[in-house]
């Protein structure tokens, strides 16, 4: 007897079924997988050499493979300009890009692979193809080689996710005209690229090629840099990007591009007027919009916003009773961990349990050198709601880890409630800024004040005293910088 001949309703009926296994659908699978619930976990994703794979975005095409190629070229990077300062002379060094690449999808197929395993652990029935939503909590199954079978559960969960926004104006056009997941697979280093958009991405993988050697435009159609961050982080962000010869040109409004021999034109407006730029390889980085292609049949009760995000109510639950969407499909910032916090919530509302997702701490990091975190709210926010505040900073430049790491650029930032002392926000542009921010994320989720990071001891020499000193500095008690 087989397990799926155990569940009531027989082979094609579970508790939970999940559509889409990213990183908001997998983890959503195995908790409920872990509350003891019968789980299917269904995924379209096809790789380009056409092997089926969980994980989604994030695995596949976003997170992972731009984390492995940064963290190549940074190596390259500093090896070329810092390596001489630490007394270490090496000659010849050279960049193998096919290796670098292989690299990193051999990281992609490691970690793919492990949710294949981990839904075998946990008891989740994988199944690859496409999933599409009847009424009444049926739900279409079609595999990749073209079977289909009608599956029913007590409760659905939808994560299908985003895709890359296109451009009428720069519509992609393969190997010239890319979105981020052509981006990360360019098998040349372009001589001249052009990035539409200085977000996440755009920075993220303009850095990753400018560390190779390409002349990187990045074109922004905002007239700030890194709007919706505190800007004097962003200021601080943009001097570095700056002397690494990131060329970033803001309120640059892209009307046009064209591929022209074996290059590509590209036509903006900034405040001097009509503008061209020509590079052999232009990345689209202008934001994604949610997925539900074939997702939805008629009569789900299922609701989609005029942007085409899934409506929910603040616990992920849709229109349609039973029926539950998490990650990019839905509000929210487009970040893994937010769609893995929700996937798990409701896998554990779903069992009966407790389930909550703190949207006003959900951290933000951007990968580059330095890296760029934060969580909360900026010191503009702040400003704007009234609130009486205060600010602590500690420069990198004091921190003895730092300087050993040769890393010793940038700052942390703390703003803080002045009546009450509560942590609002913290803003950290520095060395390992994607691991520091942790803390602060941990301390506000406890709704910590600065006095408790002040009181918190932190080993010496570590980049965390950067977070403590800017604690101390909140109240003008720090120890190693000056109290401005
Ligand atoms: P997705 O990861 O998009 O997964 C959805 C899955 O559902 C896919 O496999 C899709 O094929 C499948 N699917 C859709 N519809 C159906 C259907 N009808 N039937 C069956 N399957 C279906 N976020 C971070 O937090 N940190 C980062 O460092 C980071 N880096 C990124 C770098 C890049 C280049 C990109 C593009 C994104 C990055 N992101 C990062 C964002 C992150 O990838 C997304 O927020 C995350 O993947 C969203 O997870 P999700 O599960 O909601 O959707
Ligand atoms: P984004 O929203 O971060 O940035 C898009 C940028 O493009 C914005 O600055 C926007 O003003 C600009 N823009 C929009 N239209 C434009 C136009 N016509 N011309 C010029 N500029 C234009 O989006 P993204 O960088 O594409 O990333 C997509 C999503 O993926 C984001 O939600 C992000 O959170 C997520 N992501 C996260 C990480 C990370 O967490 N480290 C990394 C990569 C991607």
């Amino acid at each position: 007897m087989t397990n799926d001949d155990k569940r009531p309703g027989g082979a094609d009926s579970f508790d939970v079924i999940v559509i889409g296994g990213g990183p908001a659908g997998y983890p959503t699978a195995i908790r409920a997988a872990q509350n003891k619930l019968t789980v299917a976990c269904i995924d379209e994703w096809k790789n380009r050499d056409g092997s089926a794979a969980f994980g989604g975005t994030c695995l596949n095409a976003g997170c992972i493979p731009s984390k492995a190629l940064l963290e190549s070229t940074e190596l390259y990077h500093r090896l070329q300009e810092e390596f001489a300062t630490h007394g270490i002379k090496v000659s010849g060094a050279q960049v193998d890009l096919a290796q670098m690449q292989k690299r990193k999808a051999g990281i992609v197929r490691a970690m793919t692979q492990g949710i294949v395993a981990l839904f075998k652990a946990a008891g989740v029935t994988p199944l690859q193809g496409h999933g599409r939503l009847l009424p009444g909590r049926r739900v279409e199954f079609t595999a990749h080689d073209g079977t289909r079978r009608e599956l029913s559960a007590r409760h659905v969960v939808l994560a299908s996710g985003s895709a890359p926004i296109e451009l009428r104006s720069a519509a992609f056009q393969a190997p010239h005209i890319v979105d981020s997941w052509g981006a990360l697979d360019l098998d040349a280093v372009p001589k001249r690229l052009g990035v539409i958009g200085a977000g996440v991405i755009g920075l993220e993988l303009g850095s990753v090629w400018r560390r190779l050697g390409a002349e990187v435009v990045v074109l922004e159609a905002l007239p700030d840099f890194l709007a919706f961050a505190d800007q004097q982080l962003a200021k601080e962000a943009l001097r570095h990007f700056k002397k690494q010869s990131l060329d970033i040109r803001l309120g640059a409004k892209v009307s046009g591009a064209t591929v022209k021999g074996g290059a590509v034109e590209v036509t903006y407006a900034d405040a001097k007027g009509e503008q061209h730029v020509t590079v052999d390889r232009l990345v689209v980085a202008v934001g994604r919009r949610p997925y539900s292609k074939d997702l939805l049949a008629a009569g789900t009760g299922v609701e989609l916003d005029e942007r085409g995000l899934i409506k929910v109510d603040h616990s992920c639950r849709t229109a349609a009773e039973g029926v539950w969407a998490v990650g990019d499909c839905v509000r929210g910032p487009m970040l893994a961990h937010k769609g893995k916090e929700e996937g798990v919530n409701v896998a554990d509302l779903i069992a009966g349990r407790y389930g909550e997702v703190n949207y006003k701490v959900i951290p933000s990091v951007i990968y580059t050198a330095p890296e760029i975190a934060w969580v909360g709210l900026t010191e503009e926010q702040v400003k704007a709601s009234g609130r009486e505040y205060k600010v602590g900073m500690f420069p990198f430049l004091a921190s003895g880890r730092a300087r050993a790491m040769e890393q010793a650029a940038g700052f942390a930032k703390i703003v803080a409630a002045r009546d009450d002392d509560e942590i609002l926000g913290v803003h950290i542009v520095g060395p390992m800024a994607g691991e520091l921010i942790a803390e602060a994320v941990l301390a506000m989720e406890y709704s910590a004040s600065s006095e408790d990071l002040q009181r918190t001891i932190h080993a010496h020499p570590t980049l965390a005293e950067a977070v403590h000193e800017a604690a101390l500095n909140a109240d003008k008690r720090a120890i190693d910088s000056l109290n401005r």
